[in-house]
Parts: structure tokens; C-alpha cells; sequence
């Protein structure tokens, strides 16, 4: 799931991308204000991690510009312990939740997994679809029983299946959500990752579109 992070403290920045990606999301960094009102132009993200003290501005203005244009993605704010003043004003601003710096990186998933899944009308935390139940917390599926376990790259690219499941993903797509913009990508990666969950899930789970990318098997096709 594609996030964006504004955070403009690169070891802050770098810790928030590796840690997100270890969690199974597709997080982009922007470490300024006008850099993250570009990326926000496309629909690509799905929800941001919002910085409040940035060079060129202050983060709740963005989210209160970001409010007004009818933007509901989800915000979460990153703001210092002792800053409850700022807390507040994020969160009539629009913000749906805050961490305070220093956090947890495995809090600020949780609370990413509760605002995307709020987002989506599901309460429960598990995702269902052909037998397989998926948990995002973990990264792991069930399935007769078994447990399924999968690397955060694979879980990364099932999930984004999962978001709409019988729609066709292409390859180029796909690439983008293991890889972030800075990254090289090898040429068969989306190939392999889609082997290795075939290998796990069954070769039929993930149908390929000749010419035209990935789509989940439809529900009961085995
Ligand atoms: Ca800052």
C-alpha cells in the first residue's frame, strides 16, 4: 500500500521508509512541503505521514490546504512529545491520528493498517478472498489451517491485489508499488515475486492477463 512520508530529518525520514517497507507498505519520502503537494496531485498514496516543522512551511497548513481541496486521505502527524497544543490543532485540522517523535515504528503501522482499513468500511483487521484470510499485522495468510508467511516485497504486491481483487494490475504498476522512485528495479522482479507467491498460494490464485498484467483469480476458482 502506497504511502507517502514528509519528513524533512533524513535519518527520521530514512528510519520511517525502511521500517514502513519491513511492514509490507510501498512508502515514497518527500522531505519538503512542495514536493509532497506533487506527489498528492496523482491518487497513487493512501494515506501520509506529516511532518509538522518543514523548510519551506508548517505541515498543518498543508493539511488544513489538503482539507479544504476535499482531500479525505488519511493524515498522520508526526509531532514532538511535548507539543500537545500542536496535537490538537492537527487533529480539527484533519489529521486522523499523531505519533509522538520519538515512536514506534510498529505503533505508527498499527495505526496506519487501523486508518486504511477504517477507510475501507472493514472493522475487522483480516482480509478474505478465496479461502485465504490475510493478515496485515503479520504479514501472514491462513489457508485450511495453515499458516502462510510471506516477505514484505511479496506481502507488498498481494496486498495491492487484494485492494481490488479481480481488477487487472499491470506489471508496470506493480513495479512501482515493490520499488520506490529512487530504486533500481531488476527487470523480472515483479516475475519472481509473483512466482514466489504462486509457489505459496497456488498456481492459481494469481492469474496472469496475457499482455496486460495480474489479477486475483476470481472467488472458488480453485
Ligand atoms: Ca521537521
Amino acid at each position: 500500500m502506497r504511502i507517502l512520508i514528509v519528513e524533512d530529518d533524513p535519518v527520521l525520514l530514512n528510519g520511517l521508509t525502511v521500517g514502513l517497507r519491513l511492514s509490507g507498505f510501498s512508502p515514497e519520502a518527500v522531505a519538503s512541503l512542495a514536493d509532497a503537494a506533487t506527489a498528492m496531485d496523482s491518487d497513487e498514496f493512501r494515506a501520509v505521514v506529516l511532518d509538522i516543522g518543514l523548510p519551506d512551511g508548517s505541515g498543518l497548513d498543508f493539511l488544513a490546504t489538503l482539507r479544504r481541496a476535499g482531500d479525505a486521505r488519511p493524515v498522520v502527524l508526526l509531532t514532538a512529545r511535548d507539543q500537545v497544543a500542536d496535537r490538537i490543532t492537527g487533529l480539527d485540522t484533519g489529521a486522523d491520528d499523531y505519533v509522538g517523535k520519538p515512536f514506534d515504528l510498529h505503533e505508527l503501522a498499527a495505526r496506519l493498517r487501523a486508518l486504511l482499513r477504517r477507510g475501507e468500511g472493514r472493522a475487522q483487521p483480516s482480509i478474505e478472498w478465496n479461502g485465504l484470510v490475510v493478515y496485515p499485522e503479520t504479514m501472514s495468510g491462513k489457508r485450511d489451517g495453515g499458516t502462510i508467511r510471506f516477505a514484505a516485497r511479496e506481502f507488498a504486491l498481494l496486498q495491492h491485489l487484494l485492494e481490488r481483487p479481480t481488477a487487472i494490475r499491470s506489471k508496470a504498476e506493480l513495479e512501482e508499488r515493490l520499488y520506490g522512485w529512487n530504486e533500481e528495479i531488476e527487470s523480472n522482479a515483479v516475475e519472481v515475486h509473483v512466482h514466489k507467491l504462486r509457489a505459496k498460494l497456488g498456481a492459481r490464485f494469481i492469474e496472469t492477463v496475457r499482455g496486460v498484467g495480474y489479477r486475483l483469480a476470481e472467488e472458488d476458482a480453485g
